[in-house]
């Protein structure tokens, strides 16, 4: 790790002025006047360059980054390795469409992931561009594997923005509102919320499995469903960690009635948990997996992996689009991969969330605010509440504590259904030094806001 050739950067030394500076703002007015304002941008301090735990702005303001643009970033970004692959391949070529001229590195991809995803068994991959783009393929290969049309998905998830993604996601602000009508056959179930279940954490598993398989059985028909697609750990959604057994339970409900179990790894995926992927915690194969975020150090690619029977049965052209598996993206992702291996970043997951647990858990103690902490490796979350026995949440003073941080120069997402959720996903390439600047802020905020 670099964490010997970084400076302590006091939050005076890492901001040159009050964020957004002058040229943030100037570009800040163009972006207003251009693009559209569906698209939101949290903070309108504009990149100049990415280190590895830390985003430059235009300004010269250095960014402590516990985001790492949504777990995409995992080797940091511009890992020397993605950049040698890419600029390597930009001297080749940029596109052939993998379709009309197939090259090495989408099979190489392909093979990498057949390998790394849970199971010994025979697999086969499809490359994308997006996490939703995964999603909506899987569920077509489900359907098309099975003869089915049923879907079923969980509270709280998220799958993306597109059609189908969109129907399959729970939350309606802002990414539903106004969007519809969307795919039909798509039933959703209670998740295993442990924080949340009404009688309980420990009876989350039981209750919440109890009811999936009522809506199942009784209301879709088992002989109907052809998918269920589930997070491991939920990430939108406020990175609910589903109540033990409960995962498990659903694939092998899915086994026992040819049901398709897609697990959706797109933000899980990749290291992030400290594992390749995050099934494995749940003692789990699913049939499915799909892959995005963390997949190629930040350039577009996503990928679903599977039995190589299910992903065998769609017809050929019936998967695939014009730029699915570009080779930049391909051979990026096989210089991410190298560099997740040799780095040891799983193990570096889980010295991140031991330094999280540490870190949040001071914060906990001295804060009620504090519901919940909650996570795995680098995907560590606080679930803030008005009062710990009515666990009422506390949006407002998320938003307040986020923009603390942000104003002081820490990159903080936030999440939940119920907008109560802090959520911190660092480069796993960052150094202690920087994540405990960071937690120093977060602490800060908390101590002057909470
Ligand atoms: C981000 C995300 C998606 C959607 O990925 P996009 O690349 O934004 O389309 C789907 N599923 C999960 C679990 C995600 O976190």
């Amino acid at each position: 790790m670099s964490s010997d050739l970084v400076s302590r950067e006091p939050t005076a030394d890492r901001l040159r002025c009050p964020v957004p500076g002058r040229r943030s703002a100037e570009l800040d007015r163009r972006r207003r006047a251009a693009v559209s304002s569906g698209v939101g941008v949290l903070l309108p301090a504009y990149a100049d360059r990415g280190e590895d735990g830390v985003v430059v702005d235009v300004d010269g303001n250095r960014f402590i980054d516990l985001a790492s643009g949504v777990a995409v970033t995992t080797v940091g970004n511009r890992n020397p390795r993605v950049v040698a692959r890419v600029r390597d391949q930009l001297d080749r070529f940029t596109h052939t469409g993998f379709f009309l001229t197939p090259y090495e590195s989408y099979v190489e991809v392909a093979e990498e992931l057949n390998r790394l995803t849970p199971g010994t068994h025979e697999k086969r991959t499809a490359l994308f561009n997006s996490g939703a783009e995964a999603v909506e393929n899987a569920v077509k290969i489900a359907r098309t594997a099975t003869g089915r049309r049923g879907v079923i998905a969980f509270d709280h998830a998220f799958h993306g923005r597109t059609n189908l993604a969109m129907a399959l996601t729970a939350k309606n602000q802002p990414y539903k509102a106004g969007f519809g009508p969307f795919a039909g056959e798509v039933h959703r179930a209670p998740m295993a919320y442990p924080y949340r279940w009404p009688s309980g954490p420990e009876r989350a598993a039981q209750e919440a499995f109890e009811a999936f398989r009522t809506l199942a059985e009784k209301q879709v028909g088992a002989e109907n469903t052809a998918a269920v697609i589930l997070e491991p750990i939920q990430g939108e959604g406020g990175f609910v960690v589903p109540a033990p057994g409960f995962f498990r339970e659903i694939a092998r409900w899915c086994a026992d009635n040819g049901a398709v179990f897609i697990a959706d790894e797109v933000q899980t995926g990749m290291c992030r948990t400290g594992d390749w992927f995050a099934s494995s915690y749940e003692h789990t194969v699913p049939d499915l997996v799909t892959t995005a975020k963390g997949l190629a150090g930040g350039l577009p690619l996503s990928g679903v992996t599977g039995r190589a029977e299910l992903m065998d049965a769609a017809g050929p052209g019936g998967l695939g689009g014009t730029y699915g598996g570009n080779p930049l993206a391909c051979e990026a992702a096989l210089g991410a991969i190298e560099a997740m291996e040799e780095g040891g970043l799983g193990v570096r997951a889980r010295e991140i969330e031991a330094l999280f647990r540490t870190g949040l858990g001071a914060i906990a103690d001295r804060h009620p605010s504090v519901g919940e902490v909650r996570g795995r490796g680098a995907m560590m979350a606080l679930e803030l509440v008005e009062d710990p026995d009515t666990r009422r949440p506390a949006a407002a003073l998320t938003r307040r504590i986020q923009q603390y941080c942000l104003d002081a120069g820490v990159l903080v997402l936030t999440a939940g259904t119920f907008d109560n959720v802090l959520r911190f996903l660092p480069p796993l390439v960052i150094s202690d030094e920087q994540l405990t600047q960071g937690l120093a802020v977060l602490g800060e905020a908390f101590d002057a806001l909470a």
